[in-house]
């Protein structure tokens, strides 16, 4: 329980590798804001289960990311509810797939709002409680598509590359505070985020949709097997944790290989 005291946030947390994170921060002791959006049964029952992990400390502050000053009162909020924010996870995001002439220009605006810009507006706001408290961990999720492309992905490339820059910036400008700033680059993780795309392919290419899973791992990732949140969880508390307080400003994949081909 080495993060006992300490306050996370975790934007998107109500689903995929967000609840993951928000789950093994829980275990390790740290009191959890949960954001996202989901109906008010699963919002309970996902504090519940946290709650059950951590002494029930997690409340849920709802805020719609892609909006600025929904990014400012979501880290105002937590800090008036909580009298801190020591972690900041930057998870929330969403994904559109297509050719880059044919990329809705109001997608474009949405995605770099919620992925790039709610980031930087959350670092913004957060940094200067992690100053005066003299300890704070930004963990930036980012992709194996901060680290190379895929076509038709104009908009999430360019938002993960840009917060592949962000972060070391961020964790240059924090290097003499005991603030450590990372991004984590994951490859494919079964979330419904992941799973739109193999619909996708299962539509497009008329095949079962197991046969589909396996198209699109085998496209990009070299071990076959989905990375999971639960190992995205271990990683962002490894971050947190003591080992992990001379890593800033890096970016750790975790992808099955995808970035070494
Ligand atoms: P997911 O769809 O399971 O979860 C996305 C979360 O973001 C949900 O909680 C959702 O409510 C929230 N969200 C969406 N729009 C929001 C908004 N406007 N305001 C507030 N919250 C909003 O997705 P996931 O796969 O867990 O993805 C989480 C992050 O991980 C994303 O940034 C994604 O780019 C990144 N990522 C995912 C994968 C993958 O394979 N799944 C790989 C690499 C990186």
């Amino acid at each position: 329980m080495d993060l006992m005291g300490k306050v996370a946030l975790i934007t998107g947390s109500t689903s995929g590798i967000g609840y993951g994170a928000a789950k093994a921060l829980a275990a390790q002791g740290a009191s959890i804001v949960l954001n996202g959006f989901a109906d008010d049964d699963a919002i309970k029952a996902m504090r519940q289960e946290i709650g059950d992990m951590n002494g029930g400390n997690c409340i849920y502050v709802g805020a719609d990311l892609s909006k600025a000053e929904e990014v400012k009162a979501l880290v105002d909020d937590v800090v008036s509810q909580l009298g801190r924010i020591d972690i900041l996870v930057n998870n929330a995001g969403i994904q559109h797939v297509a050719n880059v002439e044919d990329f809705p220009d109001e997608k474009w605006e949405f995605m770099l709002s919620l992925m790039l810009s709610a980031p930087f507006y959350a670092i913004k706001a957060a940094v200067p409680h992690m100053r005066q408290n003299g300890w704070g961990r930004v963990i930036n999720i980012a992709s194996a598509h901060g680290r190379v492309a895929s076509p038709q992905k104009a908009a999430y490339v360019a938002c993960k590359h840009g917060l592949v820059g962000l972060n070391k910036v961020v964790a240059l400008e924090t290097a003499e505070d005991d603030i450590t700033v990372n991004a984590i680059c994951p490859g494919w993780v079964l979330t419904p985020l992941v799973a739109k795309q193999v619909d996708a392919i299962a539509e497009n290419d008329g095949i079962p949709w197991d046969e589909a899973k396996m198209k699109l791992l085998s496209e990009k990732q070299p071990s076959k097997e989905f990375v999971t949140p639960e190992q995205i969880g271990a990683m962002v508390c490894y971050l947190c944790s003591d080992a992990a307080a001379q890593v800033t400003g890096t970016e750790l994949s975790i992808d099955g290989g995808w970035v070494a081909r």
